[in-house]
């Protein structure tokens, strides 16, 4: 049995996967099966932030497993102590709590701002309010914040306390905070698996200042949008913006499984012992490896991917079949006439991995993909776009 037919009768099929088999990579290039080589521009749905087996990361993953590869978090180790310093350095935020994944940063940061407000105002202040087209995870409570009906459906009842309203609408954000007791209000900076749509800046910022003047938590779900893959470190500093918890993943561990969720100074106490935890969180293996990706995305790196944004805005913006481009840095949507699916799978054939997002063809290629892969890999995606 070949491993896909393998995969085909024991994996329990929730996801609908490509027929091709990948065994290996480097960089930005994968092979398959039968060595077939696909320019990847959707490392591992933005992940692997510097690419398959990059050598320094796999150096920090390698390095921390011949010292130690769990703990528990009963003792102290020290990459978990370094990479916490790092988020909070970067980003002024205060204490960090360590998961394993996007949805679990985000249950995190839902228990931490209903107990901050449940503190402060009483237990019947527990309404979450995130924003219609969001994605926020597949737990059933991360799920409820997703403001996408279509997850939803057949795994009632989720998690009550959560409601959605539209994204950039200021007036319908004040009017859910007038008849709701508001314990939280949660976005992405861009709307990733929404089709990778940037918030309007006025509403983001009027969203900060309903916060600040009710005293509710501002929660910004960077697990997409964080790490460099907008060009700023996290997506909410092109707002200019101050949020009271950060969540992010995905790029975080380079391919390895750890999420973070960052308090600002007004919640570093919420949570005491025994409030919250994880048994693999904080695991030192992932921990090295993020602090390996985190402390090589300095100011170099994310000109470059400033750069690298600006040349695919400038070779798609008025090519054939290209009805838009959105996104920031290195997260890129595609509004094609030709349905995405088909432009993806053209794509594929001439050995270009793209993902999509709802109607769009979506692009988050590893931050380091060299200029001259990046190139070949557009000219192939704006020859399946032409109609
Ligand atoms: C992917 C994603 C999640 C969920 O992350 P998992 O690691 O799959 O749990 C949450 N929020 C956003 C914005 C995401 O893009």
């Amino acid at each position: 049995m070949s491993f896909l037919e393998k995969d085909v009768k024991y994996i329990a099929p929730t996801y609908k996967r490509f027929p091709v088999e990948i065994v290996s990579g480097k960089g930005s290039v994968v092979k398959d099966i039968n060595g077939k080589e696909y320019i990847d521009m959707g490392s591992g749905i933005g992940v692997t932030a510097f690419g398959i087996a990059d050598e320094k990361w796999q150096k920090a993953v390698t390095e921390q497993i011949g010292k130690v590869q769990h703990m528990s978090n009963l003792y102290y180790t020290e990459p978990g102590a370094n990479l916490a310093q790092l988020l909070c350095n970067l980003t002024g935020m205060s204490k960090v709590f360590f998961a394993n994944s996007g949805a679990e940063a985000n249950e995190c940061a839902i228990k931490a701002a209903r107990k901050y407000s449940a503190e402060k105002k009483g237990d019947n202040c527990y309404t979450i309010i995130t924003l219609k087209n969001s994605f926020h995870g597949r737990t059933l409570t991360t799920l409820a914040a997703t403001g996408q009906d279509v997850f939803h459906k057949l795994y009632n009842p989720l998690t009550p306390g959560f409601i959605s309203i539209t994204a950039n609408s200021v007036e319908e954000l004040k009017k859910a905070v007038e008849e709701n007791e508001v314990a939280g209000i949660m976005m992405e900076m861009i709307q990733g698996e929404g089709g990778v749509l940037p918030l309007d800046e006025a509403f983001v910022r009027t969203a900060e200042e309903i916060c600040r003047v009710n005293d509710i938590p501002l929660i910004i779900d960077e697990v997409q949008t964080g790490n460099g893959r907008t060009g700023k470190m996290y997506a909410y500093m092109h707002y200019s913006v101050n949020p009271d918890i950060v969540t992010t993943a995905k790029g975080l561990g380079g391919g390895l499984p750890i999420g973070a969720c960052l308090l600002s100074d007004k919640l570093q106490s919420v949570f005491s012992y025994g409030d919250h935890g994880s048994t693999f969180g904080g695991n030192p293996v992932c921990c090295a490896a993020a602090y390996s990706v985190l402390s090589r995305i300095d100011y170099r790196m994310l000109e470059e991917v400033k750069e690298k944004s600006a040349f695919i805005f400038d070779s798609l913006k008025n090519a054939s079949g290209v009805e838009s481009v959105s996104g920031k840095g290195l997260m890129i949507g595609i509004k094609t006439k030709k349905p995405a699916a088909t432009v993806v799978s053209e794509c594929l054939e001439d050995g270009v991995l793209c993902l999509t997002a709802k109607d769009k063809v979506r692009l988050l290629p590893a931050l380091n993909i060299p200029k001259t892969v990046l190139e070949k890999a557009i000219a192939v995606i704006k020859k399946a776009c032409q109609i």
